[in-house]
């Protein structure tokens, strides 16, 4: 058998195996059966691809998105690997074909949708095939908790019995204790070797910034981002289209993806997306699962996600190629209680709403966090780290103040209001705003009233989604409206038993600023960087012929290019990511480009 050093380097072109990979693709190869849990971007694939090809006969891969498993196909081809994908877009002669091919041993991977499974005759057929490993991808796709419980997938449970002597591996980035109990127990790996990576992705820069425009801030978010890909994720539909519009307007080219839409729009923006060097995608999380598009630069949430799961699984999908990107959210006042109804109003029973809820807050301690959220985030998933340099609050750490009187006056005036009103009221109350509620509640006579006017409503928006944060307040619903109550210790506090550390609301820097911040970071700094950068990227696209891009190199592969410079064939060959079948197809029409740029800046 090949050794897999040698397989990863002619293949793949890499130079060495990365945390946890080699160990599981030794199990593996073994013949073991293998559970792999790694952050999305770690490199899960190889602990499958590479056994594939050390192991004699053909992997089976179950994948649950037709339109990732093409790219995937794709890609393998380009590295001179014998791969196909057999799935209900086929017709039937071709699948005809490729069963044929994967009968005879002429495959290396075969990749198959979870449905075929339930075809008749599906097993037999693989029965009379040489197969090497099952490897099931996205395996929490058998998690009823999961958002994306597939049922085919429980079916994939016979393998155990049905080929005992073929090792089976499961891979995921879904790390929650139920989801992982899930898997084990639904495909029969309880036995099976488990290797568990660490969930930290430090390319990934965490930012959230309290919202005020969408838009606005959006746009000044993408104005130092130009020609970088990147997805834009809105709760609604509806904000999808009108951000995608917006977006278009105001000259910067945006696709829409929701569920709303037709299949074919879908699948075609999707396409599009995948391909291009630097779309936008604004989309609800509709978009998202086996999005494999490894130069994502950023993922910006418009209205909090739905978890902090579902929040890691959504922003893991930028620098999946291990370069600077970046995950940024607003969050604003309302969207807690937002979400908080949506929990509310659900049929779900009791012991799943609480579970629910409980993720609701851990989200909000999150997005209210003062200490390094890569900590929280981290922390939630029950690894630790030291604070990270890499997020908005260690590069600019918040100042904080002590905000007891502050806290005193919201917390009286929720209290004395009768606990039965939203944000924007207290907030009018303690500004002392006579707006015609007020006069009619006669809530101007209430001795909070006008107490906080030194204060902008930025401040006691954030002021209270702290203290909310802080559990002394909570939001409830009543008769169709979110209203603030005082939480359980908020008693302490009014009593002035407690005190309540605030952090100051930051004014936004504009444009000019983020600007300029961005301009130090990004994969390619001086402007002959990005020069040589582009030409490559232009070449790469020219030589894609309409499949995506990074089929060809990835952009680390381009800018591993750029740095080393290499003059030969035999230097295009050490350069990482670029492998022997890689270097037949593309060494030369690289080499020439590289050729074209002027020499690199000295420096
Ligand atoms: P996952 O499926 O875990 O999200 P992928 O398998 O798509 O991750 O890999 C993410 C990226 O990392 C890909 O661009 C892949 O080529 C790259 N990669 C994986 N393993 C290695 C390695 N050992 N050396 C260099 N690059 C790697
Ligand atoms: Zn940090």
């Amino acid at each position: 058998m090949p050794d897999p050093l040698e397989v990863l380097r002619r293949v793949f072109g890499f130079e060495a195996f990365r945390g946890h990979q080699r160990a599981a693709i030794d199990a593996v190869v073994r013949g073991q059966d293998t559970l792999v849990l790694m952050p999305t971007g770690a490199g899960k694939s190889l602990c499958y691809q590479v056994p594939a090809l050390v192991r004699p006969g053909a992997a089976v891969v179950v994948s649950p998105l037709i339109a990732l498993m093409q790219d995937q196909v794709a890609a393998l081809v380009q590295n001179g690997v014998r791969a196909a994908a057999l799935n209900s877009a086929m017709d039937g002669r071709e699948r005809v074909r490729v069963e044929r091919a994967l009968r005879q041993g002429r495959l290396d991977l075969v990749y198959v949708a979870p449905e075929r499974f339930a075809a008749p005759g599906f097993l037999d057929m693989l029965d009379g095939a040489p197969l090497a490993l099952f490897a099931i991808d996205e395996a929490h796709c058998v998690s009823q908790w999961g958002h994306d419980f597939r049922p085919d997938y429980r079916r994939l449970a016979v393998l155990a019995e049905r080929f005992p002597g073929v090792p089976r591996i499961a891979l995921t980035a879904t790390a929650d204790a139920e989801t992982r109990a899930d898997i084990a127990r639904e495909l029969r790996l309880e036995e099976a070797q488990r290797f568990v990576s660490g969930f930290d992705r430090p390319n990934i820069r965490y930012t959230v910034k309290p919202r005020r425009e969408r838009i606005r801030q959006l746009l000044a978010f993408l104005a130092g981002r130009r020609g970088e890909a990147g997805i834009v994720y809105c709760m609604t539909r509806n904000r999808v289209e009108k951000v995608a519009e917006e977006l278009n307007r105001a000259g910067v080219p945006a696709l829409a993806y929701h569920a709303g839409m037709e299949a074919g729009e879908r699948t075609g923006a999707q396409a599009r997306f995948v391909a291009s060097d630097d779309g936008v995608m604004v989309a609800t999380v509709a978009f998202g699962m086996g999005i494999d598009k490894p130069d994502v630069r950023f993922v910006a949430h418009l209205d909090l996600p739905k978890s902090l799961e579902a929040y890691y699984q959504e922003t893991g999908r930028a620098g999946r190629d291990g370069l600077p990107a970046e995950a940024w959210m607003l969050h604003g006042p309302g969207d807690a209680a937002q979400l908080g109804r949506f929990i509310d109003e659900s049929e779900a029973p009791d012991e799943q709403k609480r579970v629910e809820r409980a993720k609701l807050e851990a989200l909000i301690g999150y997005a209210e966090a003062a200490t390094c959220r890569r900590r929280i985030l981290l922390g939630y998933f029950g690894d630790e780290c030291e604070p990270c340099g890499n997020c908005d609050i260690c590069l600019d750490p918040p100042e904080l103040f002590d905000g007891t009187e502050a806290a005193q006056m919201a917390l009286s005036a929720i209290y004395r209001t009768g606990q039965r009103f939203g944000g924007g009221h207290i907030v009018d109350v303690l500004r002392g705003r006579e707006t015609e509620r007020v006069q009619r509640l006669r809530h101007d006579r209430l001795p909070t009233f006008g107490v906080g006017r030194e204060r902008r409503v930025s401040e006691w928006r954030s002021i209270i989604r702290q203290l909310t944060a802080a559990e002394l307040v909570v939001v409830e619903r009543l008769e169709g409206f979110s209203v603030l109550r005082l939480g359980p210790d908020a008693r302490a506090v009014l009593r002035g038993e407690r005190k309540v550390q605030l952090r100051l609301e930051k004014r936004e820097p504009g444009p000019a600023r983020q600007g300029r911040e961005r301009r130090e970071r990004g994969p390619a700094g001086t402007a002959a960087d990005r020069e040589g950068f582009e030409a490559l990227r232009a070449l790469r696209r020219e030589l894609a012929q309409g499949k995506p891009p990074y089929v060809v190199f990835h952009d680390s592969v381009l800018i591993a290019m750029l740095d080393r410079r290499p003059a030969t064939l035999e230097e295009m060959a050490e350069v990482p990511g670029v492998g022997a079948a890689k270097l037949r197809s593309y060494g030369a029409a690289f080499l020439e480009a590289l050729r074209a740029l002027p020499p690199p800046a000295e420096d």
